[in-house]
């Protein structure tokens, strides 16, 4: 007799599966913004997905991940409790999630401020989600606002 508990779902349902269009879309709008960036960027690199991956439990939704182009990712799903049927929740949310598994898997700091070479950082500014740059340093230059998330390839 065995005491080891059955599984309780089979195998291949843990394997990471892309989220078909128009599941999440407040998550595919914010992602088309940062994909919009990534190619301003790293025209090289192909466009973010959504990956899904079933939740360990039962009765609890799948967790949505932002990947690169090869299905991979790094860090954590993107948020699903409370309220997030907030466009800039989910825009900074998705923004966060992406920028992290770009720079884990891509192994490159992304986006570079193209006036000072920096890694910048995604940050609220009267209620825009912005890309962020700490300034050149030595050279006295201030920390700037550089683009709203989505416009880096208008700059
Ligand atoms: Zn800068």
């Amino acid at each position: 007799m065995s005491t080891i508990p059955p599984r309780r779902r089979p195998f291949p349902d843990f394997d990471p599966r892309p989220v078909p269009p128009g599941t999440y879309p407040l998550w595919e709008e914010a992602l088309a913004l940062v994909n919009r960036d990534l190619a301003a960027t790293l025209p090289e690199q192909g466009e973010l997905r959504l990956m899904a991956l079933p939740h360990g439990e039962e009765d609890e939704p799948e967790q949505v991940y932002v990947a690169v182009a090869d299905g991979s990712w790094h860090g954590n799903p993107l948020e699903r409790e409370g309220d997030r049927d907030d466009p800039a929740d989910a825009l900074a949310d998705v923004v966060d999630a992406a920028q992290e598994s770009v720079v884990e898997r891509l192994w490159q700091a992304w986006p570079l401020c193209a006036e000072h070479g920096l890694g910048m950082h995604p940050r609220d500014v009267d209620d825009r989600i912005v890309w962020w740059c700490a300034g050149g340093g030595r050279t006295g230059d201030q920390a700037h606002l550089r683009a709203a998330v989505g416009e880096l390839g208008t700059m």
